[in-house]
């Protein structure tokens, strides 16, 4: 379902201006989802059930207002333009019938040369953007093997704090309440668990673009210490993305996995079923 303007979504909120969101007021959310700067589940007070009706499946326009559909389409257009059989080869990808595709998380992911999308999996906006991004300015640089946080990539010390709000928290809370979680990630999404990397308890390896690799690690709760989860990157990644495409990287997965999470029954907040 798709709001009509940003008074409908005004209307979904709780109007308490509590500023859990980091806007000064509900309003101003609700503008900011209504243009696509932001996403109606970054208002933790939202009922799952709200969130889900109105940005579940709602596809790539609802998702990202006009102004982040304006930006995909001049992304998609300048792809078009270019000579995808020769980004093929810089960036790991193969080139068939006027087709560039790549794998995203073990699923076929492709633009052709009038600019269309084709995709086994659903088409959103965390997807579509690094995809873009990645064949446009990728510099296709191969994997180190090398594994560093977010903030020491290049431009990510400052984003780090609202990366760890909406990457690493929402899927330390998925993997403490649903089990299942990297076992899906390996399953479902053609990720490999290696072994365990910074004495962490479950090491994943998920590759959302080919030369892109995100390794998620998760310590359990052991002797009055909490669980927690770290999602690294290989160092090459600011080669190949920029900053922000890694960031919505990583936010599209915790909000992937979250989705699967409630899809079982399973509640996030409280780690119950
Ligand atoms: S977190 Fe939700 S309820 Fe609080 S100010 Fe933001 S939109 Fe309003």
């Amino acid at each position: 379902m798709q709001p009509k303007n940003a008074f409908e979504i005004f209307q979904l909120l709780e109007k308490s201006n509590c500023g859990n969101c980091d806007e000064k007021t509900c309003l101003a959310f609700a503008g900011a989802v209504f243009k696509g700067q932001r996403r109606l589940n970054e208002c933790p007070r939202l009922d799952r059930r709200v969130i889900e009706r109105y940005s579940g499946d709602s596809g790539l326009s609802n998702a990202l207002g006009a102004e982040g559909v304006a930006h995909v389409e001049k992304l998609k257009i300048a792809a078009a333009a270019m000579d995808l059989s020769r980004a093929a080869e810089r960036i790991g990808a193969w080139f068939s019938i006027e087709k560039l595709t790549l794998k995203v998380l073990g699923k076929d992911f492709g633009i052709d040369s009038c600019g269309h999308l084709h995709a086994d999996i659903h088409v959103n906006p965390w997807v579509a953007i690094p995809f873009l991004t990645y064949i446009l300015y990728g510099k296709g640089q191969a994997p180190s093997g090398r594994w560093v946080s977010f903030r020491e990539l290049k431009d990510g010390r400052e984003r780090y704090p609202l990366f760890r709000k909406r990457c690493e928290d929402p899927l330390k809370q998925v993997a403490d309440a649903y089990t299942p979680l990297f076992d899906d990630m390996v399953h479902l999404f053609g990720g490999k668990k290696v072994d365990r990397q910074f004495e962490s308890d479950i090491s994943v390896v998920l590759h959302p673009l080919p030369r892109v690799p995100i390794m998620v690690c998760y310590w359990l709760p052991a002797e009055g210490m909490q669980s927690s989860l770290n999602v690294f990157f290989d160092d090459t990644a600011d080669a190949n993305l920029d900053i922000g495409s890694v960031f919505s990287l990583g936010a599209g997965l915790a909000q992937m996995f979250t989705k699967i999470t409630l899809r079982h029954g399973f509640s996030t907040e409280t780690g119950a079923s």
